[in-house]
């Protein structure tokens, strides 16, 4: 075997290959280079799903005859000069590779003028041969076409996907461009449609709407952060909005960028495993804490370790989470209050479950019904809030369960006398302690026997059904820790679905729910309430 070194046009081609993939990458390279030029307008045309044809075309700065000539030689570029420089990046591109790529593998013709009198020079450029560079009429700015991309590279070619499918990439291309540059118009045509003409907005949620809707901005929370470090403008689903598959979209310094991390870490910030909330991240931050040249496309980037990214990120959406519930609860409770008429004293009372020394005095809330014997829906200042009567009150319990230091025990009149299998034994036995903490008062009679002489009072429900329940579902995990054991305790004690609950129970329920801290979603991570306020009637109504 012997080693030679590579033919300059082999190389080319293969590092054509790394940055250029398929249409939508040219599409991107192109892009990154009209908002590097300053374009403030961005019209992208495409054909057979790019396939045959990419124009697009910017009003830009553009280039003059010198510039036009070099762009599309390999590794020139105005955006860099210095190794220096590659520590601190301002612009989309600075490798200078991306016309040259496109240059060897396309039919490819740049149109450009650098002034406003149509004075401007073109260049053609077929698989890497030079045709000519000549005079031609064109306004301020660049006009790039490319077409029959690969066609120099038949293997290539034949890896390029339906025209349906590569035109798919370059919506979401071109999506991604237009949410972080909302100051610039974009508009996107195929042969057959137009898929979007965008007009300048001024802000994320501005492009947000335009492009998803504004219905689907109203499923967002906006959060954010002016650091000193760094600065970001974040959305995230609103957890009741959280459907089966979500989107997430990073962009540091308004490039877009692909990270695992990432991921992972937005999907812990509501809490449970189902909890995959869309997330569209504009983090801004001094280029020399980030190292984009990791990959050749640039998908990724590699952050500053001190910054402690993405983790940080996600405690300060956490924290401003949090401190939105709070503001929303207490708005909530000031509506609510409005409307507890203080003359109307009556006794609370929990349906049948309730023991008489539980009693309290509470006011009557009149506004409000149960639904299908599972929502109380509630009437105020702005609208209706819908209460789900089993989750508020499992987090009521679980809340209760978590926080209370002395627990008093319920001595039941017939002790509950239980034969457990053998896997049955241990799971309580491995509980057993947990049960005792809170109030339960549990006697091994014999073996695999066990009586139980007392409830923690502030068990509402219990039965026999219920403990089984309960050994059943701790059963099945692979972690027991108190807290499983609390939110199985919650669910299984608390009102169901289906309970008749009167006027007084639904009013004691809403109280309790809003004396904690979060009364927004239960240990699981579901939505208590839901809201629908007079305004968003008012608007799906046409009014
Ligand atoms: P890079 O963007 O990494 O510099 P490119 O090969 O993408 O490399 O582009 C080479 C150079 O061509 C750029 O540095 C820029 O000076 C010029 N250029 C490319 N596209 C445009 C455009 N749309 N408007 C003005 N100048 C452009
Ligand atoms: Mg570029």
């Amino acid at each position: 075997m012997k080693i030679k070194k590579l033919p300059e046009e082999i190389v080319y081609k293969i590092r054509a290959g790394e940055v250029i993939e398929d249409p939508s990458s040219c599409v991107k390279e192109l892009i990154e280079n009209s908002i590097d030029a300053g374009a403030k307008r961005i019209e992208i045309y495409v054909e057979e799903g790019g396939k045959k044809l990419i124009e697009i075309k910017d009003d830009g700065e553009g280039m003059d005859k010198e510039d036009l000539s070099l762009c599309v030689e390999p590794f020139t570029s105005s955006k860099i000069e210095k190794i220096e420089d590659l520590k601190k990046i301002f612009t989309f591109g600075f490798r200078g590779e991306a016309l040259s790529a496109i240059a060897k593998v396309s039919r490819l013709e740049i149109k450009s003028s650098i002034n406003s009198n149509f004075e401007g020079y073109e260049i053609y450029v077929e698989g890497g041969e030079r045709k000519y560079l000549k005079p031609c009429a064109h306004p301020k700015g660049t006009t790039v076409r490319v077409k029959d991309l690969f066609f120099s590279v038949p293997a290539r070619r034949k890896f390029l996907k339906s025209s349906a499918h590569e035109l798919k990439k370059i919506v979401q291309v071109v999506t991604k461009y237009a949410l972080s540059n909302p100051e610039i118009k974009f508009l996107l045509k195929t042969e057959r449609e137009e898929v979007f003409n965008l007009n300048l907005v001024k802000d994320f949620e501005g492009r947000i709407s335009e492009l998803f809707g504004e219905d689907y901005l109203k499923e967002l929370i906006k959060i954010e952060k002016e650091g000193k470090n760094f600065s970001f403008t974040l959305f995230i689903s609103r957890p009741e909005f959280i459907k089966e598959n979500s989107t997430k979209i990073f962009f540091v310094n308004k490039r877009p960028f692909y990270d695992n991390s990432f991921i992972r870490a937005f999907n812990t910030i509501y809490s449970e495993k189902f909890k995959s909330p869309d997330v569209f991240l504009f983090l801004f931050i001094n280029p020399e804490e980030i190292d984009v040249n990791v990959h050749p496309q640039k998908l990724e980037v590699r952050f500053s370790s001190k910054l402690g990214f993405p983790f940080r990120i996600v405690n300060i959406v956490k924290n401003k989470l949090d401190e939105k519930k709070e503001n929303k609860k207490i708005e909530l409770i000031k509506a609510l209050k409005g409307d507890f008429k203080k003359e109307n004293i009556i006794q609370l009372e929990f349906g049948e479950m309730a023991k008489k020394e539980e009693k309290r005095e509470f006011p009557l809330y009149e506004d409000l019904w149960q639904f299908e014997n599972t929502y109380i829906v509630v009437k105020f200042e702005k609208g209706l809030l819908i209460i789900d009567q089993h989750t508020a009150h499992e987090k009521i319990i679980y809340e209760r369960l978590i926080k209370e230091k002395n627990f008093k025990t319920l001595y039941l009149a017939f002790p509950i006398i239980l034969k457990l299998k053998p896997d049955e034994f241990y799971t309580f036995k491995e509980i057993q302690d947990s049960l005792e903490k809170i109030g339960f008062d549990i006697r091994i009679l014999k073996e695999r026997e066990i009586q139980i002489e007392g409830i923690p009072e502030l068990i509402k429900r219990f039965s026999r059904e219920i403990f089984f329940d309960i050994i059943y579902s701790l059963k099945k995990e692979r972690k027991i820790d108190p807290e499983n054991i609390y939110k199985e305790i919650a669910c299984k004690s608390a009102i169901k679905q289906g309970d008749i609950l009167k006027k007084e129970d639904m009013t004691g329920l809403l109280i309790e729910l809003f004396a904690l801290d979060d009364p927004f979603f239960c240990p699981h991570g579901r939505p208590v309430m839901i809201q629908i306020n007079k305004d968003d009637l008012d608007r799906r109504f046409g009014r």
